[in-house]
C-alpha cells in the first residue's frame, strides 16, 4: 500500500494561513495572542475540526487535533506564531505539514493501534516573555512569577495582553495537567540556514538541537567629555564592548568553530556625539550541541570580558536570562527517517540544528525528531523567506511515513 499526502491542499493552506497578519513591509506579524493570531488561531481550530479530528485547547492557547488510538499518542507539529515582520513558512509548515498527514490517514481509513496528533504550540518565537512559552506550559516547567510580572516585548505586560484573550496566568500554569502521555514528538521546519541548498539536499535529518546560553552584559566605565579626557585617562566602555566583540568572537571561531557566539542588541548610555560612554549594555548569545563546550564557553567568555575590563579600568557584571540545553535525536528516530527516505527515494543529508525548536523542550518527556526542509537563500525571519514547494513535499511524506513507523503501521513505499 502506498500513502502520499496532498501537496496542492497543504500549498493552499500554507497560503491561506499567510493571509493572517499580513503587515505594511510585505510580511508577516502574527505574534501570540494578537488580534492576528486570535484570528488565525480560529482558522486552524476550524481546519482540525472538519479534518474529522478531535480539536482539543489547553490553558496556554497550545492547539490539538487528535486521532484517536490506544496508547501513548505520537504527536507532530511546530508553531503558528510569527516574529514581527516574518515570513510564511517558519512554524507553520511543521503545523500544516502535521495535518495533512493525519487528514490523509484518516481519509485513506488506515487502522492505526496509537493515537496520532497535530500540535500548535503558543508563542515559539519569545513575543512575550521568553521562548517557547506553550511548550513550557506544556511540560509543567514554567514560573509562576515569570508570568506574573513579565514584561513583554511591545512593552505591556503578559497580563495585560491575556485579557484580551480566554486564557489567565492560572490557565496557563495548569495546561500541563491535561496533557496526554506522549511517545514521540516529530516537527518538520525550514532550515533557516544555507546548508541544505549549498549541499543540495531536499532533506535533513536533524540529529541534534543546539543548546544556548542568553546572558545580558554590561561594561561600566565613566562618561566623560569626548574633547578634553585623554585617551590613557578614559574609561570607555564602548570600547570595551568592541575589545571584547572582536576577541570573543575570533576565541570561538579559532577554538571551538563550528559553536555560535553573537552581540546581537547594544545600548550605549549616555549616547551622544560629545560624550565617552559610561555604560555599554550588550546580548550576548552563544551557542552549541555540546553540553560541556557550552559550559566551557560561559566560563571562557565571562573570563575574557572579566579580563578586558581590568585592562581598560571597566567594570564588567552579567546575569543569565535563559538557558536551553542541547538535545541528541534518538538514534532510532534517526535510522526509521534515514530508511524512510531510502524507500522514498528521497536525498538527504544529517546536518544539527543550530536554532531552537518546540521539538527541543518536548524532547524532555518523548523521543523528538526533526527533519529540515531548505529556504531559499538560508533567509529565514524575513518576508523574504522561500521554499521550494517539492521540497515541502518530499519533507512533508517523509513525516507521513516516519509517523506511520512509529504507530506502528508498516507500509510499502
Ligand atoms: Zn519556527
Amino acid at each position: 500500500m502506498d500513502i502520499r499526502i496532498n501537496l496542492e491542499r497543504l500549498k493552499g493552506d500554507i497560503k491561506s494561513l499567510s493571509q493572517i497578519g499580513r503587515d505594511k513591509m510585505g510580511g508577516i506579524t502574527r505574534p501570540s495572542f494578537s488580534k492576528a493570531d486570535l484570528e488565525a488561531r480560529g482558522w486552524l481550530k476550524e481546519k482540525i475540526k472538519s479534518a474529522g479530528l478531535t480539536l482539543r485547547e489547553d490553558g496556554a492557547g497550545n492547539i490539538f487535533g487528535r486521532l484517536e488510538g490506544k496508547g501513548k499518542a505520537i504527536m507532530a507539529g511546530s508553531h503558528i506564531d510569527t516574529v514581527i515582520n516574518g515570513g510564511m513558512f517558519d512554524g507553520s509548515v511543521g503545523v500544516l505539514s502535521a495535518l495533512e498527514c493525519l487528514r490523509r490517514i484518516k481519509e485513506d481509513g488506515l487502522n492505526i493501534s496509537k493515537p496520532l496528533e497535530v500540535a500548535s504550540f503558543t508563542d515559539e518565537e519569545g513575543n512575550l516573555v521568553g521562548d517557547f512559552l506553550g511548550s513550557y506550559a506544556f511540560l509543567g516547567t514554567l514560573k509562576r512569577e515569570n508570568l506574573e510580572k513579565g514584561l513583554t516585548q511591545f512593552g505591556a505586560p503578559l497580563v495585560e495582553i491575556l485579557k484580551g484573550t480566554e486564557f489567565t496566568v492560572d490557565s496557563i500554569m495548569d495546561a500541563h495537567r491535561h496533557r496526554p502521555d506522549i511517545e514521540a514528538f516529530l516537527e518538520i521546519h525550514i532550515e533557516q540556514g544555507p546548508v541544505l541548498e549549498t549541499e543540495n539536499k531536499p532533506i535533513g535529518i536533524v540529529d541534534c538541537i543546539a543548546g544556548k546560553h542568553y546572558r545580558w552584559c554590561s561594561f561600566l566605565g565613566r562618561a566623560s567629555h569626548a574633547g578634553t579626557t585623554p585617551f590613557e585617562l578614559r574609561h570607555d566602555a564602548f570600547l570595551g564592548l568592541a575589545d571584547f566583540a572582536l576577541k570573543g568572537t575570533r576565541y570561538v571561531a579559532t577554538k571551538h568553530y563550528g559553536n555560535m557566539m553573537t552581540i546581537g542588541k547594544v545600548n550605549v548610555s549616555p549616547g551622544a556625539f560629545t560624550i565617552i560612554p559610561g555604560q555599554a549594555d550588550f546580548s550576548l548569545d552563544f551557542r552549541s550541541t555540546s553540553k560541556e563546550t557550552l559550559e566551557e564557553l560561559d566560563k571562557s567568555l565571562l573570563a575574557l570580558a572579566g579580563d578586558i575590563a581590568s585592562t581598560r579600568g571597566l567594570d564588567f557584571s552579567s546575569k543569565i536570562i535563559n538557558k536551553t540545553e542541547p538535545v541528541n535525536i534518538p538514534q532510532r528516530i534517526i535510522d526509521i527517517m534515514k530508511e524512510e527516505c531510502e524507500k522514498l527515494g528521497f536525498p538527504f543529508m544529517t546536518l544539527p540544528s543550530g536554532a531552537g525548536h518546540d521539538a527541543q523542550l518536548i524532547a524532555s518527556v518523548a523521543e523528538c525528531g526533526m527533519i529540515f526542509i531548505p529556504c531559499v537563500d538560508g533567509i529565514s525571519h524575513s518576508p523574504l523567506e522561500m521554499i521550494d514547494w517539492e521540497d515541502l513535499e518530499k519533507g512533508a511524506n517523509l513525516l507521513l511515513h516516519t509517523l506511520l513507523r512509529l504507530e506502528g503501521s508498516v507500509l510499502d513505499s
